[in-house]
Protein backbone atom coordinates (compact mmCIF):
# COMPACT_ATOMS: atom_id res chain seq x y z
CA UNK A 1 0.00 0.00 0.00
CA UNK A 2 1.02 3.41 -0.81
CA UNK A 3 2.74 5.48 2.09
CA UNK A 4 0.33 8.45 3.09
CA UNK A 5 1.81 11.57 2.09
CA UNK A 6 3.75 14.34 3.84
CA UNK A 7 2.52 17.49 4.39
CA UNK A 8 5.51 19.03 1.88
CA UNK A 9 4.38 16.49 -1.06
CA UNK A 10 2.54 17.50 -3.48
CA UNK A 11 -0.52 15.45 -3.89
CA UNK A 12 -1.65 14.53 -7.25
CA UNK A 13 -3.50 11.65 -7.06
CA UNK A 14 -7.01 12.48 -6.86
CA UNK A 15 -7.77 9.98 -4.03
CA UNK A 16 -4.75 10.80 -2.14
CA UNK A 17 -6.02 14.87 -1.98
CA UNK A 18 -9.87 13.89 -0.86
CA UNK A 19 -8.41 11.96 1.79
CA UNK A 20 -5.98 14.69 2.73
CA UNK A 21 -8.97 17.04 2.50
CA UNK A 22 -11.38 14.23 4.70
CA UNK A 23 -8.24 14.08 7.22
CA UNK A 24 -8.40 17.88 7.71
CA UNK A 25 -12.20 17.96 8.36
CA UNK A 26 -11.85 15.11 10.53
CA UNK A 27 -8.78 16.42 13.14
CA UNK A 28 -10.50 19.77 12.94
CA UNK A 29 -13.66 17.98 14.17
CA UNK A 30 -11.76 15.49 16.21
CA UNK A 31 -13.63 12.76 14.84
CA UNK A 32 -12.88 9.53 16.40
CA UNK A 33 -10.95 6.39 14.86
CA UNK A 34 -13.68 3.87 14.28
CA UNK A 35 -15.91 6.78 12.39
CA UNK A 36 -13.29 8.20 10.76
CA UNK A 37 -11.99 4.67 9.46
CA UNK A 38 -15.82 4.27 8.17
CA UNK A 39 -16.06 7.26 6.21
CA UNK A 40 -12.23 7.83 4.92
CA UNK A 41 -12.74 5.17 1.79
CA UNK A 42 -15.63 3.88 -0.07
CA UNK A 43 -18.49 1.81 1.18
CA UNK A 44 -18.49 -0.82 -2.31
CA UNK A 45 -16.67 -0.53 -5.39
CA UNK A 46 -17.36 -2.53 -8.37
CA UNK A 47 -14.83 -2.80 -11.36
CA UNK A 48 -15.87 -4.40 -14.81
CA UNK A 49 -14.28 -5.10 -18.16
CA UNK A 50 -16.80 -5.46 -20.96
CA UNK A 51 -16.75 -5.85 -24.87
CA UNK A 52 -18.05 -3.99 -27.07
CA UNK A 53 -17.81 -4.45 -31.21
CA UNK A 54 -16.56 -1.74 -33.12
CA UNK A 55 -18.35 -0.25 -36.49
CA UNK A 56 -15.13 -1.78 -38.45
CA UNK A 57 -16.39 -5.09 -36.55
CA UNK A 58 -13.61 -5.28 -34.03
CA UNK A 59 -14.15 -5.74 -30.82
CA UNK A 60 -12.70 -3.82 -28.09
CA UNK A 61 -12.67 -4.68 -23.81
CA UNK A 62 -13.00 -1.34 -22.01
CA UNK A 63 -12.63 -1.06 -18.20
CA UNK A 64 -15.38 0.53 -15.94
CA UNK A 65 -16.36 1.23 -12.42
CA UNK A 66 -18.90 2.64 -10.16
CA UNK A 67 -17.85 3.66 -6.40
CA UNK A 68 -20.09 4.37 -3.51
CA UNK A 69 -18.72 6.07 -0.88
CA UNK A 70 -21.46 6.03 1.62
CA UNK A 71 -25.10 5.65 1.95
CA UNK A 72 -25.42 6.88 5.06
CA UNK A 73 -27.98 9.61 4.43
CA UNK A 74 -29.47 7.83 1.55
CA UNK A 75 -29.23 6.27 -1.88
CA UNK A 76 -25.71 6.71 -3.62
CA UNK A 77 -25.52 9.30 -6.59
CA UNK A 78 -23.04 10.79 -9.09
CA UNK A 79 -22.28 11.09 -12.19
CA UNK A 80 -20.64 8.38 -14.86
CA UNK A 81 -17.66 10.34 -16.59
CA UNK A 82 -16.29 8.49 -19.97
CA UNK A 83 -12.95 10.15 -20.02
CA UNK A 84 -9.72 7.97 -21.51
CA UNK A 85 -7.23 8.84 -18.04
CA UNK A 86 -10.52 7.65 -15.76
CA UNK A 87 -9.30 4.43 -13.22
CA UNK A 88 -10.43 3.33 -9.91
CA UNK A 89 -8.44 6.32 -7.62
CA UNK A 90 -10.12 9.01 -9.42
CA UNK A 91 -13.45 7.38 -8.99
CA UNK A 92 -12.40 7.00 -5.80
CA UNK A 93 -12.37 10.53 -4.78
CA UNK A 94 -15.00 11.66 -6.99
CA UNK A 95 -17.91 9.04 -5.02
CA UNK A 96 -16.04 10.81 -1.95
CA UNK A 97 -16.67 14.35 -2.98
CA UNK A 98 -20.32 13.61 -4.09
CA UNK A 99 -20.97 12.43 -0.37
CA UNK A 100 -19.85 15.54 1.12
CA UNK A 101 -21.57 17.69 -1.78
CA UNK A 102 -25.23 16.23 -0.85
CA UNK A 103 -24.26 16.23 2.61
CA UNK A 104 -23.50 19.83 2.27
CA UNK A 105 -26.34 21.23 0.32
CA UNK A 106 -29.04 19.23 2.18
CA UNK A 107 -29.63 16.21 -0.28
CA UNK A 108 -31.09 13.66 0.64
CA UNK A 109 -28.11 11.27 -1.19
CA UNK A 110 -25.16 9.54 -0.51
CA UNK A 111 -21.93 9.55 -2.66
CA UNK A 112 -20.90 7.61 -5.74
CA UNK A 113 -19.00 7.69 -8.93
CA UNK A 114 -18.67 5.75 -12.43
CA UNK A 115 -16.31 5.77 -15.41
CA UNK A 116 -15.76 3.83 -18.44
CA UNK A 117 -11.64 4.41 -19.35
CA UNK A 118 -12.35 5.54 -22.93
CA UNK A 119 -12.29 8.43 -25.52
CA UNK A 120 -15.81 9.30 -26.57
CA UNK A 121 -14.80 11.45 -28.82
CA UNK A 122 -13.41 9.13 -31.34
CA UNK A 123 -16.12 6.26 -31.03
CA UNK A 124 -19.07 6.82 -33.14
CA UNK A 125 -22.90 7.52 -31.83
CA UNK A 126 -23.41 3.74 -32.52
CA UNK A 127 -20.14 2.68 -30.39
CA UNK A 128 -21.04 4.93 -28.16
CA UNK A 129 -24.71 3.85 -27.63
CA UNK A 130 -23.34 0.15 -27.58
CA UNK A 131 -20.42 0.59 -24.84
CA UNK A 132 -23.44 2.80 -22.91
CA UNK A 133 -25.85 -0.13 -22.80
CA UNK A 134 -23.39 -2.75 -22.07
CA UNK A 135 -22.09 -1.00 -19.44
CA UNK A 136 -25.08 -0.61 -17.58
CA UNK A 137 -25.79 -4.47 -17.70
CA UNK A 138 -22.80 -5.00 -16.09
CA UNK A 139 -23.92 -2.86 -13.54
CA UNK A 140 -27.13 -4.05 -13.14
CA UNK A 141 -27.59 -4.83 -9.15
CA UNK A 142 -25.58 -2.10 -8.65
CA UNK A 143 -27.74 0.53 -9.63
CA UNK A 144 -31.48 1.60 -9.29
CA UNK A 145 -33.83 4.52 -8.42
CA UNK A 146 -33.45 3.21 -4.40
CA UNK A 147 -29.65 2.20 -4.71
CA UNK A 148 -27.78 4.31 -6.64
CA UNK A 149 -28.66 6.91 -9.31
CA UNK A 150 -26.12 7.84 -11.83
CA UNK A 151 -26.05 11.52 -14.06
CA UNK A 152 -23.96 13.01 -16.58
CA UNK A 153 -20.44 14.36 -15.71
CA UNK A 154 -17.21 15.04 -18.30
CA UNK A 155 -17.66 12.81 -21.23
CA UNK A 156 -21.60 11.89 -20.90
CA UNK A 157 -24.54 14.04 -21.41
CA UNK A 158 -28.49 13.58 -21.38
CA UNK A 159 -28.61 10.99 -24.47
CA UNK A 160 -26.10 8.99 -22.51
CA UNK A 161 -28.54 8.76 -19.75
CA UNK A 162 -31.54 8.18 -21.76
CA UNK A 163 -29.73 5.12 -22.69
CA UNK A 164 -28.75 4.09 -19.44
CA UNK A 165 -32.18 4.55 -18.66
CA UNK A 166 -33.76 2.42 -21.46
CA UNK A 167 -31.25 -0.55 -21.12
CA UNK A 168 -32.33 -0.97 -17.30
CA UNK A 169 -36.52 -0.27 -18.34
CA UNK A 170 -36.40 -2.97 -20.63
CA UNK A 171 -34.24 -5.35 -18.49
CA UNK A 172 -37.03 -4.81 -15.40
CA UNK A 173 -39.84 -5.00 -18.60
CA UNK A 174 -41.06 -1.34 -17.13
CA UNK A 175 -40.44 2.33 -17.51
CA UNK A 176 -37.61 3.51 -14.36
CA UNK A 177 -37.03 7.34 -15.04
CA UNK A 178 -35.94 7.51 -11.73
CA UNK A 179 -32.94 5.60 -12.45
CA UNK A 180 -30.54 8.32 -13.92
CA UNK A 181 -30.93 11.84 -13.73
CA UNK A 182 -29.77 14.37 -16.10
CA UNK A 183 -32.05 12.50 -18.57
CA UNK A 184 -33.44 14.88 -21.76
CA UNK A 185 -36.41 16.59 -21.11
CA UNK A 186 -38.82 14.63 -23.36
CA UNK A 187 -38.22 11.10 -21.05
CA UNK A 188 -38.52 12.99 -17.81
CA UNK A 189 -35.12 15.21 -17.27
CA UNK A 190 -35.90 18.33 -15.55
CA UNK A 191 -36.33 22.00 -16.11
CA UNK A 192 -32.92 23.84 -15.91
CA UNK A 193 -30.80 19.80 -15.17
CA UNK A 194 -28.70 21.35 -17.75
CA UNK A 195 -27.51 24.32 -16.94
CA UNK A 196 -27.97 23.59 -12.83
CA UNK A 197 -24.04 23.40 -11.77
CA UNK A 198 -23.74 26.43 -14.16
CA UNK A 199 -26.61 28.49 -12.32
CA UNK A 200 -25.20 27.17 -8.84
CA UNK A 201 -21.97 28.90 -10.13
CA UNK A 202 -23.82 31.67 -10.67
CA UNK A 203 -25.65 31.78 -7.26
CA UNK A 204 -22.03 30.84 -5.17
CA UNK A 205 -20.39 33.83 -6.86
CA UNK A 206 -22.78 36.35 -6.69
CA UNK A 207 -22.71 35.29 -3.16
CA UNK A 208 -18.86 35.29 -2.37
CA UNK A 209 -18.86 38.58 -4.42
CA UNK A 210 -22.12 40.30 -2.11
CA UNK A 211 -19.78 39.22 0.70
CA UNK A 212 -16.49 40.69 -0.29
CA UNK A 213 -18.19 43.96 -1.81
CA UNK A 214 -17.43 43.31 -5.73
CA UNK A 215 -19.81 43.88 -8.31
CA UNK A 216 -20.44 41.55 -10.83
CA UNK A 217 -21.75 43.96 -12.97
CA UNK A 218 -17.85 44.61 -15.25
CA UNK A 219 -16.42 42.02 -13.05
CA UNK A 220 -14.06 39.97 -15.71
CA UNK A 221 -14.13 36.39 -15.93
CA UNK A 222 -11.42 33.75 -16.91
CA UNK A 223 -13.20 30.41 -17.74
CA UNK A 224 -11.21 26.80 -17.54
CA UNK A 225 -12.96 24.67 -19.48
CA UNK A 226 -15.68 25.61 -21.79
CA UNK A 227 -17.65 21.89 -21.48
CA UNK A 228 -21.01 21.59 -20.17
CA UNK A 229 -20.28 23.42 -17.09
CA UNK A 230 -17.77 26.56 -18.20
CA UNK A 231 -20.48 27.53 -21.02
CA UNK A 232 -23.19 27.45 -19.19
CA UNK A 233 -21.21 29.66 -16.23
CA UNK A 234 -19.64 31.80 -19.22
CA UNK A 235 -23.42 32.24 -20.67
CA UNK A 236 -25.06 32.91 -17.00
CA UNK A 237 -22.19 35.27 -15.90
CA UNK A 238 -22.20 36.87 -18.97
CA UNK A 239 -25.51 37.53 -18.68
CA UNK A 240 -25.30 39.15 -15.35
CA UNK A 241 -23.00 41.85 -16.45
CA UNK A 242 -19.89 40.11 -15.90
CA UNK A 243 -17.58 40.15 -19.21
CA UNK A 244 -15.86 36.85 -19.93
CA UNK A 245 -12.23 37.91 -21.11
CA UNK A 246 -11.00 34.70 -21.70
CA UNK A 247 -11.07 30.67 -21.79
CA UNK A 248 -9.77 27.82 -22.49
CA UNK A 249 -10.63 24.16 -23.87
CA UNK A 250 -8.42 21.57 -24.38
CA UNK A 251 -7.44 22.00 -27.70
CA UNK A 252 -6.60 25.74 -27.19
CA UNK A 253 -7.91 29.46 -25.84
CA UNK A 254 -9.13 32.27 -26.39
CA UNK A 255 -9.06 36.13 -25.07
CA UNK A 256 -9.87 39.43 -25.49
CA UNK A 257 -9.59 41.58 -22.40
CA UNK A 258 -13.30 43.44 -23.55
CA UNK A 259 -15.09 40.49 -23.16
CA UNK A 260 -16.11 38.31 -26.08
CA UNK A 261 -19.59 36.53 -26.31
CA UNK A 262 -20.08 33.05 -25.28
CA UNK A 263 -23.06 32.47 -27.29
CA UNK A 264 -20.40 33.06 -30.08
CA UNK A 265 -17.67 31.17 -28.76
CA UNK A 266 -19.89 27.92 -28.64
CA UNK A 267 -20.90 28.57 -32.23
CA UNK A 268 -17.44 28.64 -32.56
CA UNK A 269 -16.33 25.23 -30.62
CA UNK A 270 -19.46 23.70 -32.63
CA UNK A 271 -18.39 24.44 -36.03
CA UNK A 272 -14.61 23.59 -35.42
CA UNK A 273 -13.65 21.85 -32.14
CA UNK A 274 -12.31 24.44 -30.11
CA UNK A 275 -13.03 27.77 -28.78
CA UNK A 276 -9.11 28.72 -29.82
CA UNK A 277 -9.65 31.42 -33.04
CA UNK A 278 -12.83 32.86 -32.69
CA UNK A 279 -13.53 36.10 -34.15
CA UNK A 280 -11.98 39.04 -32.85
CA UNK A 281 -9.82 37.05 -29.90
CA UNK A 282 -5.81 36.39 -29.41
CA UNK A 283 -4.86 32.81 -28.02
CA UNK A 284 -4.11 31.96 -24.24
CA UNK A 285 -2.83 28.50 -23.17
CA UNK A 286 -4.25 27.62 -19.82
CA UNK A 287 -1.30 28.32 -17.89
CA UNK A 288 -1.86 31.79 -18.92
CA UNK A 289 -5.34 31.84 -18.66
CA UNK A 290 -4.70 30.62 -14.51
CA UNK A 291 -2.29 33.17 -14.06
CA UNK A 292 -4.47 35.73 -15.82
CA UNK A 293 -5.12 39.45 -14.14
CA UNK A 294 -9.05 39.26 -13.74
CA UNK A 295 -11.71 39.25 -10.91
CA UNK A 296 -13.19 35.67 -11.29
CA UNK A 297 -11.18 32.60 -12.16
CA UNK A 298 -14.01 29.63 -12.78
CA UNK A 299 -12.36 26.44 -12.85
CA UNK A 300 -14.66 23.94 -15.31
CA UNK A 301 -12.05 21.44 -16.62
CA UNK A 302 -10.25 18.56 -14.28
CA UNK A 303 -8.75 17.76 -11.21
CA UNK A 304 -5.53 19.09 -9.82
CA UNK A 305 -5.29 22.07 -12.20
CA UNK A 306 -3.83 24.72 -9.38
CA UNK A 307 -1.29 22.98 -7.90
CA UNK A 308 1.63 24.28 -5.36
CA UNK A 309 3.71 25.10 -8.50
CA UNK A 310 1.22 27.75 -9.97
CA UNK A 311 -1.36 28.50 -6.87
CA UNK A 312 1.12 31.43 -6.37
CA UNK A 313 0.42 33.19 -9.32
CA UNK A 314 -3.31 32.99 -9.74
CA UNK A 315 -4.91 36.70 -9.09
CA UNK A 316 -8.23 36.43 -8.96
CA UNK A 317 -9.84 37.41 -6.11
CA UNK A 318 -12.56 35.20 -6.35
CA UNK A 319 -12.06 31.02 -7.93
CA UNK A 320 -14.77 29.22 -7.99
CA UNK A 321 -14.46 25.64 -8.31
CA UNK A 322 -16.66 24.40 -11.63
CA UNK A 323 -14.52 21.43 -11.62
CA UNK A 324 -14.48 18.21 -8.82
CA UNK A 325 -11.04 18.62 -7.39
CA UNK A 326 -9.60 21.19 -9.32
CA UNK A 327 -6.77 22.39 -6.61
CA UNK A 328 -4.45 19.68 -5.07
CA UNK A 329 -4.60 20.54 -0.61
CA UNK A 330 -0.95 21.67 -0.93
CA UNK A 331 -2.04 24.61 -3.25
CA UNK A 332 -4.47 25.57 -0.82
CA UNK A 333 -2.40 27.30 1.50
CA UNK A 334 -0.96 29.29 -1.16
CA UNK A 335 -4.17 30.60 -2.20
CA UNK A 336 -4.77 31.60 0.87
CA UNK A 337 -1.64 33.31 1.59
CA UNK A 338 -2.50 35.39 -1.83
CA UNK A 339 -6.42 36.27 -0.45
CA UNK A 340 -8.09 34.32 -3.11
CA UNK A 341 -11.25 33.54 -2.12
CA UNK A 342 -11.84 29.71 -3.29
CA UNK A 343 -15.35 28.86 -3.31
CA UNK A 344 -14.73 24.73 -3.04
CA UNK A 345 -16.01 22.57 -5.19
CA UNK A 346 -18.41 20.63 -3.02
CA UNK A 347 -20.13 23.99 -2.95
CA UNK A 348 -19.51 26.04 -6.09
CA UNK A 349 -20.68 22.86 -8.67
CA UNK A 350 -23.53 21.56 -6.39
CA UNK A 351 -26.13 23.07 -8.35
CA UNK A 352 -26.16 20.10 -10.73
CA UNK A 353 -26.91 17.35 -7.97
CA UNK A 354 -29.30 19.47 -6.33
CA UNK A 355 -31.40 19.68 -9.56
CA UNK A 356 -30.99 16.20 -10.24
CA UNK A 357 -32.45 15.71 -6.82
CA UNK A 358 -35.26 17.27 -8.08
CA UNK A 359 -35.82 15.84 -11.22
CA UNK A 360 -35.64 12.60 -8.99
CA UNK A 361 -38.24 14.00 -6.88
CA UNK A 362 -40.37 15.39 -10.05
CA UNK A 363 -40.01 10.93 -11.62
CA UNK A 364 -40.75 9.63 -8.30
CA UNK A 365 -44.03 12.01 -8.00
CA UNK A 366 -44.70 11.85 -12.12
CA UNK A 367 -45.42 15.96 -11.55
CA UNK A 368 -43.09 18.08 -13.42
CA UNK A 369 -41.81 21.23 -11.90
CA UNK A 370 -41.69 24.53 -14.16
CA UNK A 371 -38.31 25.85 -14.64
CA UNK A 372 -39.03 29.00 -12.48
CA UNK A 373 -39.73 26.66 -9.15
CA UNK A 374 -36.42 24.45 -10.05
CA UNK A 375 -34.20 27.35 -10.08
CA UNK A 376 -36.01 29.21 -7.34
CA UNK A 377 -35.59 25.97 -4.92
CA UNK A 378 -31.77 25.79 -6.32
CA UNK A 379 -31.33 29.41 -5.07
CA UNK A 380 -32.10 28.53 -1.64
CA UNK A 381 -30.68 25.78 -1.34
CA UNK A 382 -27.25 27.18 -2.69
CA UNK A 383 -27.62 30.13 -0.80
CA UNK A 384 -27.72 28.80 2.20
CA UNK A 385 -25.25 26.43 1.92
CA UNK A 386 -22.92 29.18 0.92
CA UNK A 387 -23.79 31.13 4.21
CA UNK A 388 -23.09 28.03 6.35
CA UNK A 389 -19.93 27.90 5.26
CA UNK A 390 -18.89 31.42 5.00
CA UNK A 391 -20.28 31.33 8.87
CA UNK A 392 -18.56 28.26 9.71
CA UNK A 393 -15.35 29.45 8.40
CA UNK A 394 -15.31 32.44 9.96
CA UNK A 395 -16.89 31.26 13.28
CA UNK A 396 -13.90 28.83 13.51
CA UNK A 397 -11.19 30.47 11.86
CA UNK A 398 -10.64 28.33 8.85
CA UNK A 399 -10.87 28.60 4.98
CA UNK A 400 -13.98 27.81 3.31
CA UNK A 401 -12.89 24.35 2.25
CA UNK A 402 -11.99 23.34 5.35
CA UNK A 403 -15.21 24.56 6.76
CA UNK A 404 -17.41 22.94 3.28
CA UNK A 405 -15.82 19.80 4.37
CA UNK A 406 -16.32 20.18 8.35
CA UNK A 407 -20.22 20.60 7.78
CA UNK A 408 -20.27 17.54 5.51
CA UNK A 409 -18.18 15.45 7.44
CA UNK A 410 -20.50 16.16 10.64
CA UNK A 411 -23.58 15.55 8.85
CA UNK A 412 -22.18 11.98 7.52
CA UNK A 413 -21.15 11.10 11.07
CA UNK A 414 -24.29 11.99 12.69
CA UNK A 415 -25.83 10.10 10.37
CA UNK A 416 -23.59 7.27 10.93
CA UNK A 417 -23.67 7.13 14.28
CA UNK A 418 -27.60 7.46 14.89
CA UNK A 419 -28.10 4.71 12.30
CA UNK A 420 -25.13 2.68 14.64
CA UNK A 421 -24.21 -0.60 13.90
CA UNK A 422 -25.56 -3.50 11.99
CA UNK A 423 -25.71 -6.42 13.77
N1 LIG B 1 -21.56 14.92 -12.17
C1 LIG B 1 -22.12 15.95 -11.37
C2 LIG B 1 -21.27 16.22 -10.16
O1 LIG B 1 -20.11 15.91 -10.14
C3 LIG B 1 -23.58 15.71 -11.04
C4 LIG B 1 -23.85 14.46 -10.26
C5 LIG B 1 -25.34 14.14 -10.14
O2 LIG B 1 -26.16 14.92 -10.58
O3 LIG B 1 -25.63 13.07 -9.60
O4 LIG B 1 -21.71 16.79 -9.20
Amino acid sequence: MEAAPGPEAPVTNPYAAAQRQFDRAADHLGLERGLRDILRAPQREVSVRFPVRLDDGSTRVFEGYRVQHNMSRGPAKGGVRFHPATDLDEVRALAMWMTWKCALVGVPFGGAKGGVACDPGSLSRGELEALTRRFTTELQGVIGPDVDIPAPDVGTNAQVMAWMMDTLSMHRGMLLPAVVTGKPLAVGGSEGRSDATGQGILDTVEFAAARIGMRLEGARVAVQGFGNVGEAAARLLDARGARIIAVTDVRGGARNADGMDPVLLREHLLATGSVAGAAGTAPISNEELLALDCDILVLAALEGQVTSRNAGRVRARIMAEGANGPTTPDADPILREHGVVVIPDILCNAGGVAVSYFEWVQNREAFPWSAEEVNARLGRMMTTAATEVWDRAERDGIDMRLAAHAIAVERVARATLVRGLYP
